[in-house]
């Protein structure tokens, strides 16, 4: 069966033209493929945003939230039914504005989760609001001067607050990424995998050429992931040099090892021992 066939509804894509969008859902089956994973053992949870049309055309289960709640969401599924591969997908503005505590937190407790930035830099499905990762000086609808704040930093930001696989991809360069959000998903614990993904109608600055003329690949140094503080400073370098690729891996037991619930099967799994009319009507 063709990729396609497997991992695609065949709703009618709405994206721009070009759009970054377009090589991450390539990237994301084929990553599925390479992990021998079936539509019927992913759940992925979806955030608001241009992202969030993935939500129509990504054959697995899914649910689209609120914004910025992706990952309580996938946190849930994991801990019901641990046998699933759990994503989280989500936008720049999306997880790192209204959603910002929620990965904090995710990556603090490291449930056996893979999530995914679009990060355009903008809030784009609302046409090109200013976002945390938005360059200085961008030009924007809600900062006509050019943007005023310091860049949030994701790498940086999920170093610091614990998470055990951090990492970086380009949706300019599909198999790159298929690498990274593979080893993302065979990760056991908490993945988070920053993509530069550029939104070709409202980001006139952060363009794919822009980024081609300064992305290089770590895995094309003699750089290792394994040291916390080297993995920081690393993820502070942007500008005219760019690194894509693993900032930083640990091992730890995750949020699920720690529970004392599902630890012999999946709650999904369980025989439901409670009285449902009962218990909803607690809440009339
Ligand atoms: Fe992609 Fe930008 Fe168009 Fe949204 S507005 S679909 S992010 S190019």
């Amino acid at each position: 069966m063709s990729l396609k066939d497997k991992f695609q509804t065949g709703q009618k894509i709405i994206w721009c033209p070009g759009c970054g969008n377009t090589g991450i859902f390539q990237a994301i089956q084929k990553a599925f493929q390479e992990l021998d994973l079936e539509p019927w053992q992913v759940f992925v949870a979806y955030g608001i945003g241009c992202h969030g049309h993935l939500a129509n055309y990504l054959k697995t289960y899914g649910f689209q939230g609120i914004h910025g709640r992706a990952l309580p969401l996938a946190t849930g599924v994991k801990v019901a039914n641990k046998n699933l591969a759990v994503l989280a997908v989500a936008g720049d503005g999306d997880q790192l504005g209204e959603g910002g505590n929620h990965l904090i937190h995710a990556c603090r407790k490291n449930p056996d989760i893979t999530c995914l930035i679009h990060n355009n830099q903008l809030y784009s499905l609302t046409v090109g609001q200013a976002s945390p990762t938005s360059e200085k000086g961008l030009k924007t609808k809600t900062t006509p001067a050019g943007v005023v704040d310091p860049q949030l930093n994701p790498l940086a930001l999920a170093i610091a607050s614990g998470a055990t696989f951090v990492a970086r991809g380009f949706a300019g360069d599909i198999a790159h990424l298929t690498q990274i959000i593979t080893k993302a998903i065979r990760h056991r614990g908490f993945a988070l995998v920053d993509i530069l993904q550029p939104c070709v109608t409202l980001n006139y600055l952060n363009t794919f050429s822009w980024f081609k003329e300064r992305i290089y690949k770590l895995e094309e140094t003699d750089y290792q992931p394994q040291d916390k503080s080297i993995a920081f400073k690393k993820a502070l370098e942007w500008g005219s040099r760019i690194p894509i690729g693993v900032f930083y891996q640990e091992q730890r037991p995750t949020l699920e090892d720690n529970l004392l619930v599902g630890k012999k099967q999946p709650l999904a799994e369980s025989s439901l021992k409670v009285n449902l009319k009962k218990l909803l009507s607690e809440f009339k």
